[in-house]
């Protein structure tokens, strides 16, 4: 059989955007048109079922709890929010999330209770006029509050490995290593990220592409990782080829290496 390819590359790429759900409705119709003809894209999607279900039922139930728990919580939303941020030493983010929450809250109390729709009102509706309540930020404060909603979806993805939403990160980096095949950097984390949800498996392909793509401490990190991968997936073989590797070529992992490598051939087995 020859190898399949995507009849429309433009459409194509959003695949791993479908996959996960974060298509806008006419992207998601274009990409189910082209599903219908592209063979291509239809055995990608199947052949990826299987983990990106089990990703959507972890975060669907991930979800829900936070549901329930905002349920519970909701009118004290603010002030969560302002600890959870100053726990992330971006306190002034909370400040102006806070002071935005309070002018739109000022904004609607003022209004009062809705009317009822006037049926013969022929008026355009009216629209928020420019001299209306003013923001409380300053210019710097907008640009800063600006400069953190655009994050790229590697940083989001670094930040919820960080956080340890390992779940998290592997959304954002599934997507980042198909439409960039070549970045080491996310094949790294997205390897690290199936590791730390005890998914040895998963992580093997996506470290060896990282040893593969990345030189230097990256590499011996990679290699080092990968080596984990192996030994905590029961290729015993492969791992202690990874290990004796970074031994001989005296790597900053090297006593690391040593270390698991003595592990493994005393137990079978590496934590
Ligand atoms: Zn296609």
């Amino acid at each position: 059989m020859s190898e399949l390819r995507c009849t429309d590359p433009r459409v194509g790429q959003l695949l791993p955007r479908y996959e996960l759900g974060m298509l806008e409705d006419s992207e998601r119709e274009a990409f189910l048109d082209h599903l219908a003809q592209c063979d291509f894209c239809h055995a990608e999607l199947y052949a990826l079922e299987p983990v990106t279900d089990l990703l959507r039922a972890k975060r669907e139930a991930a979800l829900a709890v936070r549901e329930r728990a905002s349920r519970a919580k909701r009118l004290l939303w603010p002030l969560h929010l302002l600890a959870h941020l100053e726990r992330r030493r971006v306190a002034w983010a909370a400040a102006i999330l806070i002071a935005a929450s309070a002018t739109l809250v000022a904004v609607l109390w003022s209004r009062g209770p809705e009317k009822p729709p006037e049926v013969t009102s022929t008026a355009p509706p009216q629209r928020p006029s420019p001299s209306g309540p003013k923001s409380s930020l300053s210019p710097q404060e907008i640009a800063r509050l600006r400069s953190a909603e655009t994050r790229t979806p590697f940083e989001s993805a670094l930040s919820a490995y960080e956080k340890g939403d390992f779940v998290r990160a592997i959304e954002l980096l599934m997507p980042i290593v198909r439409l960039e095949p070549e970045n080491a950097e996310a094949h790294f984390y997205l390897g690290a990220s199936w590791l730390q949800l005890g998914r040895p498996q998963e992580a093997i392909g996506p470290l060896r592409r990282a040893v593969q793509l990345s030189v230097g401490v990256e590499r011996e990190r990679s290699r080092y990782h990968l080596a984990l991968a192996y030994a905590r997936a029961g290729q015993r073989e492969e791992a202690l080829r990874e290990l004796e590797m970074l031994i001989a070529e005296n790597s900053v992992y090297r006593r690391d290496a040593e270390q698991t490598r003595r592990q493994l051939l005393r137990s079978g087995m590496v934590k």
